[in-house]
């Protein structure tokens, strides 16, 4: 069992949850991408994908410059998303109807990562990690930015075709 001694402990817990969350979302976003139908949804997803491994670098990046390793812990958290998301690939339904139901599963985990990302940039900027900081808020911003982005795919044609699927 960890004991966090530090609010600096707190802070490399919470980077560790993050690194297995975006190995895990290594391995799952190509079958999400995958299972989507809609080509502008399949091309959120992989470009999303391309973002998940730069961000999985600047966690390794961040790891080196704070001389941790930040592998062997699970997030069981993005374990459940991803889950969840399986069961939807899984599902029989109408093309386009998958394809919302996946947005569904996608927004949860970029809403999960947002808080996760928003919470690390705030303690790195407290400890004085101003460089890390900055590192982590451009994660964040490419978090929100998945999510706007698959908002609107949903908002500005997936949720309509579905409708009248
Ligand atoms: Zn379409
Ligand atoms: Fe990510
Ligand atoms: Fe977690
Ligand atoms: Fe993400």
């Amino acid at each position: 069992m960890t004991r966090l001694n530090s609010f600096n402990d707190l802070f490399i817990f919470e980077l560790k949850d993050l690194y297995s969350a975006e190995t895990q979302l290594m391995d799952a976003l190509p079958k999400i991408s995958e299972a989507a139908s809609d080509q502008q949804l399949k091309n959120s997803f992989s470009n999303h994908l391309d973002e998940t491994r730069k961000q999985k670098e600047r966690l390794e990046q961040i790891g080196k410059d704070l001389n941790v390793d930040l592998s062997g812990e699970t997030c069981e958290a993005m374990n459940g998303l991803i889950k969840e998301g399986e069961e939807i690939i899984n599902l029989k339904a109408d093309d386009i109807v998958k394809d919302a139901a996946l947005i569904a599963a996608a927004q949860r985990v970029e809403h999960y990562e947002m808080a996760g990302y928003g919470t690390v940039r705030n303690y790195a900027k407290r400890l004085g990690h101003d460089e890390i900081a900055e590192l982590l808020e451009e994660t964040l911003n490419e978090e929100k930015e998945a999510d706007s982005k698959l908002n609107e795919v949903a908002i500005t044609h997936i949720n309509a075709e579905a409708e009248y699927a």
